[in-house]
């Protein structure tokens, strides 16, 4: 069953981050975590030098299982406030408490984001919604481990609710029992969904946690790029193979600046001519086919009518079997997906079902 789609508006500002002005995508890099003052200090001064603007690093680390390296804690604070008074980049950092939003807005940590884990977790989502309360600090928000946009889109709500209006989205994909080509399964259409629902928040791609693996950052961040997103999220490290944390998916400074430089970054409004006459030719299939359903539909409702002036049952299955496999073999035979033909011909049959049922009951 479908959930209600929120009625609330965000009441957003923009994010104000360095770099967004200037060009797509803005980037934030760093390393997965935070682990000595000399890596923090190196990774930071190297990505500076590439033109990173905005530095990453995590101090709290959510693992999966305990006895793994769960972070520096506070004392990574005082790292990223070096950072920031060397290099002039903004600091981020992951908050998965209240009491890490204060030591945060203590420390002076320009922008926090929520892990996936936290997100799923609407207790947690609110106790970090009342302690920002009051607060101007941009605050991005991971979709939750699971593929739930009404999950990921209530924790944006609760931070918004409390008052921040700087918020953006970041897509680091969705956590799935069979572990294939990605660690987390990007599953487009939920955050193409969020852009539909709340068309000013900012999306920022994670392809660090999408795709598990170094090689999978420069396909993942360009997908990114092809959908419109607004920014990147990127895990860097001065030295990835010996990383306390996710070192398969970390690259140095160099070869991040080298994945950035390869984007091809496409103009979102650039319509020709062909495109204008295509979008029309579409627009007529689209009129069309809504014509041809409601007629569809005006049939169904006769024979509704039909069945319960002559007491037949409103579902006969082989007739709806019968139009199921015929119509995906027909789509089949002109180049479309059987599975693309059956689930639109299923939502049509609930529909004339629906119809039905309300003659032959009313
Ligand atoms: C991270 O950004 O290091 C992190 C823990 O990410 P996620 O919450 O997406 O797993
Ligand atoms: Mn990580």
């Amino acid at each position: 069953m479908k959930m209600k789609e929120t009625t609330m508006e965000l009441e957003l500002e923009p994010l104000g981050l360095p770099g967004m002005e200037l060009r797509r995508p803005f980037v934030i890099a760093g390393p997965c975590s935070a682990e000595t003052e000399e890596q923090v200090m190196q990774t930071a001064r190297e990505l500076a030098d590439k033109g990173i603007r905005i530095f990453r690093a995590g101090i709290w680390k959510p693992r999966t299982k305990p006895g793994c390296f769960e972070g520096v804690g506070v004392q990574g604070l005082a790292w990223l406030k070096e950072v920031r008074s060397e290099t002039g980049m903004l600091v981020a950092t992951e908050v998965a408490t209240a009491k890490h939003v204060y030591e945060c807005l203590k420390a002076g940590v320009d922008v926090l984001w929520i892990g996936a884990r936290t997100t799923a977790n609407p207790f947690a989502m609110q106790e970090i919604a009342d302690a920002l309360r009051g607060v101007d600090v941009p605050v991005l928000v991971k979709n939750p481990v699971n593929p739930d946009l009404e999950l990921w889109i209530g924790a944006l709500e609760r931070i918004n609710q409390a008052g921040l209006k700087r918020l953006a989205a970041i897509h680091r994909g969705f956590s799935s029992y069979e572990k294939k080509i990605y660690r987390n399964v990007p599953q487009w259409h939920i955050p193409i969904e969020l852009r539909r629902r709340i068309p000013r928040l900012p999306i920022i791609c994670d392809p660090s946690h999408m795709g598990g693996k170094r090689e999978l950052i420069a396909p993942l961040s360009q997908q990114a790029m092809d959908l419109g997103f607004d920014g990147l999220i990127v895990e860097s490290h001065c030295d990835p193979d010996k990383a306390w944390s996710d070192a398969f998916q970390q690259v140095t400074p160099a070869v991040l600046d080298y994945i950035l430089n390869l984007l091809v970054i496409r103009k979102e409004n650039q319509t020709t001519e062909n495109l204008n006459e295509l979008r029309k030719q579409i627009d007529e299939c689209d009129n069309n086919l809504i014509q041809e359903l409601a007629r569809r539909m005006r049939i169904a409702n006769e024979i509704g009518t039909y069945k319960k002036e002559h007491d037949m049952t409103v579902l006969q299955t082989n007739r709806y079997n019968e139009i199921l496999n015929k119509r995906a073999a027909q789509g089949e035979q002109l180049g479309m997906t059987p599975d693309f033909v059956k689930t639109i011909f299923e939502a049509i049959h609930e529909e004339s079902v629906r119809i039905q049922m309300s003659i032959v009951n009313g």
